[in-house]
């Protein structure tokens, strides 16, 4: 049983881009400089259903890639 709840907290993480920048999203979150593109932290459960991710933070690939996201790959597709 134990397995089941674990896999309840178990998330995977991507960074994903969102096909637009600074018109729509404004200056990197992180460092506060323009995104040509800008990126956006995503989390979904292990076991979530269909394509259910949560986002975390907005701007560039390389401020977005720390702490939970450190290893996450990166989806250049909008
Ligand atoms: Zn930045």
């Amino acid at each position: 049983m134990e397995a089941i709840v674990n896999k309840d907290i178990e998330r995977e993480y991507r960074i994903k881009s969102t096909g637009m920048g600074m018109a729509y999203y404004g200056s990197c979150e992180r460092c506060g400089k323009p995104c040509q593109i800008t990126y956006k932290q995503q989390s979904k459960k292990a076991n979530a259903v269909g394509n259910s991710w949560s986002s975390a933070g907005f701007g560039h690939v390389e401020c977005l890639r720390n702490g939970r996201w450190a290893d996450a790959k990166v989806d250049h597709d909008a």
